[in-house]
Parts: structure tokens; C-alpha cells; sequence
């Protein structure tokens, strides 16, 4: 009995922290990949936000291996309450740049700040609870929908899950569907679309309310007129709170009226500025601009299967 109890034992706080890391929304990033030795100091300390949440990247060098670097000596600021763009050619590091935020992987040289914070220095779980992701792709669980939006806050109260949903554009949805809000999702119950998946992944973010927000490519399954209403709720709810948030997007059409827009090229940072600041200037944004508003590179606007409200 003994010499099962501790292989049990070490199960259920396998069990348990993985529940916890999927509350906190860890899964999104392959957890078989993620390099587990990194852990707190010693004297790590709980994550504070004095001037309110704003992230800086100093001379950071990384490559998943060494040899082969995909940031490189990158220095970036996303101040404080501000909606920021990371956009740049596909492979040039954007969604490394989270990672690298939420600690799955260590810099090779170089450091990252939260609020003048070397995030090295804070608790691994307080930095974590503080990012909230909506990704690519959500990770769904065999659970109702209500269950599925409440991850992002198990104690919130029903209204405030419908309220979440409503301002996701989707709880209208949700009704129509037979059960509900009860109606089971995933593997074993109701096939939904990507777009609603998305939707349902930004009524979990909504209901988390974490200080610091990324969405990475949040938006890609929703049709033109579903993405341009989400996407002014979602305006709407950073300018209300005023959050950091960070959009990496492909389709510059979603992400103009950000205050910053940086655009990375092989690792470093080749430009910023607003959208009007980079137009002007004709470097690489605008000719990534011209090239989608005449339809050459964006391939997905082009693709069928897209969604309607
Ligand atoms: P996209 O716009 O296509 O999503 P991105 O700019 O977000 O790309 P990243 O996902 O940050 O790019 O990837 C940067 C580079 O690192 C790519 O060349 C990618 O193949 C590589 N890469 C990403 N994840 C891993 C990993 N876990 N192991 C090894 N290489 C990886």
C-alpha cells in the first residue's frame, strides 16, 4: 500500500497542477515543449503592476536552439495601457516573443521587464495569472460552454459569464444552441466552427480580466463584418480598463488603429510607429500594406470556409 500511495500521490499533484496550468491557460503552447526546469527563485516575488503593466524587452538574443537565433539583440517597450501591434513575415519571432513573456523559455542573453521587473525575479504563477492569450487556436475542453468560458474565472457569477459571452458576440449563439449554455463542446459533443471557438476563447478572457492582454491572430476564422464587431467590443473594453494589449496579427486591416505597431524582420525590430507614421515612412509595413490591399499575400482573406454571424 505504501509503495502505491507515493506514485498516487505524485499523480494527483500532476493532475492538480495541470488543472491549474490549464486554468491559466498554459496549454496554449504545446506543454510537451515547454521547458519545465524553468521554476521560481527562491526569493521570488508575487508580480506588481506600479505604472501598470508595461512590458520591455532589452537586447534579447533567442533561438529554440542556440545555434540558430530567432530574436536577435531585441529591444521593444509596449507601454503601459496601450494597444500595440507586433506584426512582421511569417517566422520572424511574433508568438516566440510570448513565450519568452510567460517564461516557457529562457533568453540566452538579454532581459525582460514588467513594469522594471526582470520577470526572472517574480513568481511564475503571478506572471502567468496576470497574461491573458486569446490564440490561434483555443483549446477546448469536454465540458458545457458555460464551463468552457468560466475557465477564465471559475468563481464568476452566471450574468457575468452571459455578459462575457454578449460582448464576444456569441451569446446569441450560445442560446440557439440545444442545450444552451449547457450544450457539451469538444471531442465528445458539439462540433463548433473556429470563429466561435474564438469567440468563446475571447469570453474567457473577457471573464478572466487579466491586466495584460495578447491576442495572436484572435480573429483569422471570422468573417470581415463578425471580426470588425468583436473587434470594437474589444477596443471598446481596453479603452474602458485601459490595458496593455498586444495584437500579433498577419491581416494589418485588423490591427491600423493601434497607438504602436512594430514590425519585426528576422528577430529585431525594423520599424515603429503608427500606422500613419509608418505609411509615410515606406519601409517594410507599408509595402506589407500594399501588397494585402491588393490581395497578394494575404491568402487567407481569399480562402473560403469563413464564417457568417
Ligand atoms: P507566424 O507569423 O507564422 O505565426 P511567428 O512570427 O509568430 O510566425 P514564431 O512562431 O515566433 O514566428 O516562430 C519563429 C521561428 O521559430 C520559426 O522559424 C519557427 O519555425 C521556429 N519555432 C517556433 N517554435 C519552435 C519550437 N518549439 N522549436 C523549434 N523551433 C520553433
Amino acid at each position: 500500500v505504501f509503495q502505491l500511495s507515493v506514485p498516487l500521490n505524485f499523480l494527483g499533484s500532476v493532475y492538480r497542477e495541470l488543472r491549474q496550468s490549464l486554468l491559466d491557460m498554459e496549454t496554449l503552447f504545446n506543454l510537451q515543449k515547454v521547458n519545465v526546469t524553468i521554476k521560481d527563485k527562491p526569493d521570488a516575488k508575487p508580480l506588481t503592476l506600479p505604472k501598470g503593466g508595461e512590458i520591455r524587452f532589452e537586447n534579447v538574443t533567442f533561438g529554440y536552439y542556440p545555434d540558430r537565433p530567432i530574436l536577435r539583440n531585441l529591444t521593444l517597450t509596449i507601454p503601459a495601457g496601450k494597444k500595440v501591434a507586433v506584426v512582421g513575415p511569417s517566422g520572424c519571432g511574433k508568438s516566440t516573443l510570448l513565450r519568452l513573456l510567460f517564461r516557457f523559455y529562457e533568453p540566452q542573453s538579454g532581459r525582460i521587464f514588467i513594469d522594471d521587473t526582470d520577470i526572472r525575479d517574480v513568481r511564475l504563477d503571478s506572471l502567468r495569472r496576470a497574461i491573458g492569450v486569446v490564440p490561434q487556436d483555443t483549446p477546448l475542453f469536454n465540458e458545457s460552454v458555460e464551463l468552457n468560458i468560466r475557465y477564465g474565472n471559475l468563481d464568476a457569477p452566471l450574468e457575468q459569464v452571459h455578459a462575457a459571452a454578449r460582448r464576444a458576440h456569441i451569446h446569441d449563439k450560445i442560446e440557439s444552441w440545444p442545450h444552451g449554455y449547457q450544450t457539451m463542446v469538444g471531442e465528445r459533443g458539439l462540433m463548433i466552427s473556429g470563429g466561435e471557438k474564438q469567440r468563446l476563447a475571447v469570453s474567457r478572457l473577457i471573464l478572466k480580466d487579466p491586466p495584460l492582454l495578447f491576442f495572436d491572430e484572435a480573429t483569422s476564422a471570422l468573417d470581415t463584418h463578425t471580426e470588425q464587431a468583436l473587434m470594437a467590443n474589444i477596443n471598446e473594453i481596453l479603452r474602458e480598463k485601459a490595458r496593455t494589449s498586444v495584437f500579433v496579427a498577419h491581416r494589418l486591416r485588423t490591427i491600423y488603429d493601434a497607438d504602436l505597431i512594430i514590425v519585426l524582420k528576422e528577430g529585431s525590430v525594423v520599424e515603429m510607429g503608427s500606422h500613419r507614421t509608418l505609411m509615410e515612412g515606406n519601409g517594410l509595413y507599408a509595402e506589407l500594406w500594399a501588397a494585402q490591399e491588393m490581395g497578394m499575400v494575404d491568402a487567407k482573406e481569399g480562402e473560403g470556409g469563413k464564417e457568417e454571424e
